[in-house]
């Protein structure tokens, strides 16, 4: 079976090296987009395991969560008296780098960097990218939120929220052994940080409010918690904004493709579970590839039963 996987993330390099164990052939389509630093959770860790991921170096081992939400107080959660222990928090370039590593000598073909141009299905599937053309039998849509292939079929998105995260990286030359995540609720949304390798930190505000550099600055300064864990650190690159909204396909599987991670259902950031699921949903789809309409259908119900339930848990969160 020739499966063409777009989009090189967590959920991509999970799909691949799992479609080679399972003796596909395998391409793998990557325009090196990267994540912006994040915590995996310690429920990872299996997944990693089963991928060949461990030990996972050169990320920070986070030890746990501090939390202030509606609250002036810091609540800390420790990973101590989890099953699986200590999370990490990412350099989400070297990361990507091993995923994509482990991917090529799992077996698969790695194309990068490639923008992806038109889809058709004649008889069997054609991906057209710049310069050449790909033939295969399936495609596995992991593109990010964009869901670049699902979006070329024509697949509608149902969107929950219009929420972005506007992201700062900072640098420091002082010590900092904090190894915790970071988060702290502001009148307009709420903020994150962690500490990354080499004396940097990831600093987030998410939000619905659009706001420039100043206005990040100013919001950030008002916080109670985040503020002063970045007081010996400088800006180091500009802010960027990224979706952070939750939002689902409405079809995440028809004949001959699958739509996996955030391509098909991308959640809050508050909710730390999108580097879960899409490691999850990497590996389900690799079993699925070559199943009948209704093992599709399946697994997008199961997706959407998850989401349901998701939705609830947020509304709980944000409005009880
Ligand atoms: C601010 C923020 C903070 C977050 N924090 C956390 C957290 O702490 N914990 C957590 O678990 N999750 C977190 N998430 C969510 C997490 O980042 C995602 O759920 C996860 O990265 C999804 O992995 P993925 O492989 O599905 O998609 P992505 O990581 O988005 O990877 C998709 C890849 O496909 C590439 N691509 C896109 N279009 C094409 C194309 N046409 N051709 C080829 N390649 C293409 C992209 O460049 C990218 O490399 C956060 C998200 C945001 C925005």
């Amino acid at each position: 079976m020739r499966v063409a996987v777009v989009g090189a993330g967590p959920a991509g390099c999970a799909a691949a090296v799992e479609l080679c164990r399972l003796g596909a052939e395998v391409v793998l389509l990557s325009n090196s987009g990267e994540g912006v630093g994040e915590q995996m959770p310690p429920e990872a860790r299996p997944l990693l395991q089963q991928l060949g991921l461990l030990p996972l170096d050169g990320h920070v081992d986070c030890v746990g969560l501090r939390t202030a939400w509606r609250t002036d107080t810091l609540s800390e959660q420790s990973f101590v008296f989890r099953p699986f222990g200590n999370g990490w928090l990412l350099d989400r370039r070297l990361f990507g780098e091993q995923m994509r590593q482990r991917a090529v000598d799992a077996g698969a073909v790695l194309r990068q960097p490639v923008r992806l141009l038109s889809v058709a299905c004649p008889r069997d599937w054609r991906l057209r990218i710049e310069g050449a053309e790909i033939a295969c039998d399936w495609i596995i849509d992991a593109s990010g939120r964009y869901a670049a292939v699902a979006r070329r079929l024509g697949i509608r998105r149902h969107r929950f929220d219009r929420q972005f995260a506007v992201v700062g990286w900072l640098q420091t030359e002082a010590d900092d052994v904090d190894a915790t995540l970071t988060v702290e609720g502001d009148s307009g949304g709420w903020w994150y940080t962690g500490r990354l390798p080499r004396r940097r930190r990831v600093a987030a505000l998410v939000t619905a409010d659009r706001l420039d550099l100043k206005g990040w600055e100013k919001r950030l300064r008002s916080t109670r918690h985040v503020a002063p864990l970045l007081e010996h650190y400088h800006c180091c690159s500009p802010l960027v904004v990224r979706p952070a909204d939750s939002s689902m396909l409405e079809r995440s599987a028809g004949s001959g493709w699958i739509a996996i991670g955030d391509a098909a259902a991308s959640y809050d950031p508050i909710a730390s579970r999108g580097l879960v699921a899409a490691l999850q949903s990497g590996i389900a789809a690799a079993a699925l590839i070559g199943a009948s309409s209704e093992r599709l259908a399946a697994y997008h119900a199961d997706l959407e039963q998850r989401f349901r339930g998701y939705l609830e848990e947020r509304t709980r969160l944000y409005f009880s």
